[in-house]
């Protein structure tokens, strides 16, 4: 059978949630380029933000959302995602998901920028995990057709409307069409568009370049949040020291052993992400070192080995005791705010296609995520998603509250002679230039490098090929999106514009052949 009710594109957490609530309303099909568990969402550390402890409120988690989010959250979507919180997370206890407690209740930490405790977490530090594995256990139980190692290579569009997509089998190198009613994109982000990234090697912005190159809009793609405690050890991938550490009291020191954060703000540790990051660089500067150290050492071993024990046993794995030394750490890539615009319902401007999770750009992170809101946004959004496609498909009703200002892709005149075009070239140059501080001059210097790739690509066949040739697409609207945007706002920071400006409070939204 090739023609399906749903054909879901990506199987982390907004992937496998969408297909267990419409296996119940038809069938469905899930593509996904790797293993079924190949995604970022087994990685996730911290939790799941919701407010359910006694001091908490929808309407405090949504003021901490907004003003994380730096004047660019949609204060409607805020409001479904923060009222609608408990709900799905009650499904999520429901369908299994073994959330920590204490005497019964279930234990709640608190992570930065967030007024209270309210993050639920399990295995300590492993929440992501146990999502990822209790999900796929009741996918695989139901009728859902899952295809492993299979790449959606391009969406099908017939007269404005989704058809289905083409995938290419990643094994055989075999090419096929499958159709459907509803196209969902749950790809998530696109975290190998830089060198030092927390992300899944199979996160490569493949939704939104394909989105792209169909029709659809994309939204507030500059805005990259970038991690500030990822750990640095010689010959060791990029690991993830969760916020929470600091969110239990861990400090941050520079080489010297001085505690720089409260130097620079008054939060200090438990600032937003984008201030701790561009701390830490500038510490890094000041220092003459290539990284800072997360010290944890004064909190108790017992707290540490219970509350992060994948942490503890990753950095014990690597010869570091992290009860009783120094944790090395720099700032990586982490999150993308923006992605393929869609409304309160997950829909994009193509009728049947729908986005959610990291691709989506619902509007509930603006400028700057609050930490832990993104496996909860993939819940709540999922679950309109698949409220929508009970009632007939509409065309796209208006997003958010901030005006957008609508752009195509520019052309740029392809220099005759540009670096040769690899990955690790590709994440080199985003990273430096493209990275935690942006200007003018770094910003036009990509914009060219990347539009003379752009034309040299070949056409893809494999799946290094196909996400290269993503990354690029995404590369270039991550980059002209950053150019365009003359202010700082939110995790997007150019010191030749150090300050925000009420002119911007608005969206940078692309999509093909714009009409001025
Ligand atoms: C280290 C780390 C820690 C994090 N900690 C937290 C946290 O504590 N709390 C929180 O809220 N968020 C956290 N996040 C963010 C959160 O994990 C992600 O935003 C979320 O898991 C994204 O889920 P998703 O389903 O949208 O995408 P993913 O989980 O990334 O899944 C994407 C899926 O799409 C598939 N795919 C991609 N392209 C294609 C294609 N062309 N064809 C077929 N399949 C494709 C992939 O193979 C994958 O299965 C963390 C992220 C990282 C990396």
């Amino acid at each position: 059978m090739n023609h399906y009710d749903y054909i879901i594109v990506g199987s982390g957490i907004a992937g496998l949630y969408i297909a267990l609530l419409a296996i119940e309303r038809g069938s469905v099909l899930i593509l996904t380029k790797g293993s079924i568990d190949d995604c970022n969402t087994k990685y996730a550390q911290g939790g799941i933000a919701v407010a359910m402890g006694k001091d908490d409120s929808p309407e405090l988690h949504f003021k901490d959302t907004m003003a994380a989010g730096d004047g660019l959250c949609d204060a409607e979507a805020v409001r479904i995602l923060t009222d609608e919180a408990a709900d799905c997370i009650a499904d999520l206890i429901n369908s299994g998901v073994p959330f920590d407690t204490l005497d019964g209740e279930i234990t709640l930490t608190r992570e930065a920028a967030h007024s209270v405790p309210r993050i639920m977490h399990a295995g300590g530090d492993a929440t992501g995990e146990h999502i990822e594995v209790t999900l796929s256990r009741h996918v695989r139980s139901t009728p859902t057709k899952i295809l492993e190692n299979c790449l959606a290579s391009e969406i099908l569009v017939q007269n404005g409307k989704i058809t289905g997509v083409r995938s290419l089998d990643c094994r055989t190198g075999s090419v096929e069409e499958y159709h459907c009613q509803f196209l969902i994109l749950a790809t998530g982000g696109a975290g190998r568009l830089f060198k030092y990234t927390t992300n899944s090697d199979v996160v490569t912005g493949d939704g939104i370049a394909l989105a792209f190159k169909a029709g659809a809009e994309i939204s507030d793609i500059e805005f990259f949040q970038f991690h500030p405690t990822v750990l640095r050890l010689p010959g060791v991938a990029p690991f993830l020291i969760s916020e929470a550490v600091r969110g239990e009291g861990g400090i941050l020191r520079n080489v010297e052993g001085h505690r720089f954060m409260p130097d620079y703000v008054a939060e200090a540790e438990l600032a937003p992400r984008d201030i701790v990051a561009r701390s830490i660089v500038y510490e890094m500067k000041k220092t003459h070192s290539d990284r800072v150290f997360l010290d944890a050492t004064h909190l108790s071993p017992r707290l540490i080995t219970t509350r992060f024990p994948h942490i503890y046993r990753f950095c014990r794995d690597h010869g570091l005791d992290i009860t009783k030394e120094l944790i090395p750490v720099d700032p990586a890539a982490h999150y993308l705010m923006g992605g393929v615009k869609v409304n309160n319902w997950g829909e994009t401007n193509i009728p049947g296609l729908f986005a959610v999770g990291e691709t989506a750009c619902t509007g509930v992170h603006g400028a700057n995520r609050l930490a832990s809101n993104s496996l909860l946004e993939s819940v709540v959004f999922s679950r309109r998603v698949v409220q929508r496609t009970e009632i007939a498909t509409s065309s796209q009703s208006g997003q958010s509250s901030a005006a957008s200002r609508h752009h195509s892709l520019p052309n740029r005149k392809p220099l005759s002679s540009a670096p040769s075009l690899n990955l690790p070239n590709l994440q080199s140059l985003m990273w430096d230039k493209v990275g935690i501080i942006r200007s003018d001059k770094s910003l036009e210097e990509a914009a060219t490098i990347l539009a003379t790739w752009e034309s040299l690509l070949p056409q893809p066949s494999d799946r290094p090929s196909y996400e290269l040739n993503n990354l690029v697409l995404c590369a270039r609207l991550v980059t002209e999106a950053a150019l365009l945007r003359k202010e700082s706002r939110g995790a997007h920071f150019r010191t030749d514009f150090p300050q925000n400006s009420p002119e911007w409070q608005q969206h940078i939204v692309f999509r093909k052949n714009v009409i001025k």
